[in-house]
C-alpha cells in the first residue's frame, strides 16, 4: 500500500465527513444520524482497515466469495459488516452470523432462508429490502408495487427482524431525476412507517452512492453508501 493511496484515503474521509455533515444539517438532521457505510468491493483489506483507523465505522461488500476471502483480515472491532450485493439463496448460510445486515433482500425464498439459517445459529438477522425504485428489469430489487405484499409475507419470520429499506436508483442524465427516485423512496418508507407493521421497522433508508449522495441525504437517507469516492476507481483486475 503506498503512502500516496494512504494520503488519498485519508483526504477523501475527511472530504465526506465534511460533505455528509454539511447536507445532515441542510436537511434538518445532525452529522449523528446518517451512517457512512463504505462500499469496499475491490479494495483490498489494508485499505479497508485504514479508513477505519480513520474512524469509519461500516463496511459493505457485494459478493459472498470475497467477503469470505477477506473476512479474517478486516479489524472488525471498530466496524461493522455488512451485505449490500445481489444474494442467491444457496449463499445465505455463508454469510449469516457474520454480517450485521444484509441490506438487499428483495423476496419471500431469500426472506426465509435468511430466517432459517438465522434459527440454525440460534440468532436474529437485521435486514432491509431492496427496492428497485426505477423499476428497471435487469436490477434486483422488489417492485414498489409488490413491496407491501412482501413486507406482509414475512412479518412473522421469526429470525429475521426488517430495519428499514435500500435502492439503487436507474443512472440518470439529471440531478432533477435522481431527486425524483429517492423522493420517491422516502415516501414509501415514510408510508411503512407509519403504519406500524408488527416486527417491521423502518430505521434505515439506505440510498446514494459517490456521485449522489449529498441529494439522497437531503431527501431523506440515513445511510449512504460510498465507495470510489473513498477508495478512488475500482480496478476489478486484481
Ligand atoms: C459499489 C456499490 C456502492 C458504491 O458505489 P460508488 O459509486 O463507488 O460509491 C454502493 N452500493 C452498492 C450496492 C454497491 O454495489
Amino acid at each position: 500500500m503506498t503512502e500516496k493511496l494512504l494520503n488519498d484515503i485519508e483526504y477523501n474521509y475527511r472530504t465526506i465527513e465534511e460533505r455528509i455533515s454539511e447536507a445532515a444539517i441542510k436537511a434538518g438532521k445532525k452529522r449523528g444520524d446518517i451512517t457512512f457505510l463504505a462500499a469496499t468491493k475491490t479494495v483490498a483489506p489494508e485499505a479497508i482497515n485504514y479508513a477505519i483507523s480513520l474512524g469509519l465505522r461500516y463496511i459493505g461488500e457485494n459478493k459472498v466469495q470475497e467477503l469470505l476471502s477477506k473476512y479474517d483480515s478486516y479489524n472488525l472491532d471498530d466496524a461493522s459488516l455488512q451485505f449490500i450485493g445481489h444474494l442467491q439463496s444457496n449463499k445465505v448460510r455463508q454469510i449469516v452470523g457474520k454480517v450485521d445486515l444484509i441490506q438487499s433482500v428483495d423476496s419471500v425464498k431469500l426472506a426465509q432462508e435468511v430466517s432459517r439459517q438465522s434459527e440454525k445459529r440460534d440468532i436474529t438477522t437485521d435486514i432491509l429490502i431492496e427496492v428497485n425504485i426505477g423499476g428497471e428489469e435487469s436490477k434486483s430489487g422488489v417492485e414498489p408495487e409488490a413491496l407491501y405484499e412482501l413486507l406482509d409475507e414475512i412479518k412473522d419470520f421469526g429470525n429475521i427482524k426488517v430495519r428499514g429499506l435500500m435502492c439503487i436508483p436507474p443512472i440518470c442524465d439529471s440531478s432533477q431525476k435522481i431527486l425524483d427516485f429517492f423522493t420517491k423512496m422516502n415516501n414509501i418508507f415514510i408510508d411503512i412507517s407509519g403504519k406500524k407493521i408488527d416486527n417491521i421497522s423502518m430505521d434505515i433508508l439506505s440510498m446514494g452512492m459517490s456521485a449522489d449522495y449529498y441529494e439522497a441525504i437531503l431527501s431523506g437517507a440515513n445511510m449512504v453508501r460510498v465507495g470510489s469516492s473513498l477508495f478512488g476507481a475500482r480496478n476489478y483486475n486484481i
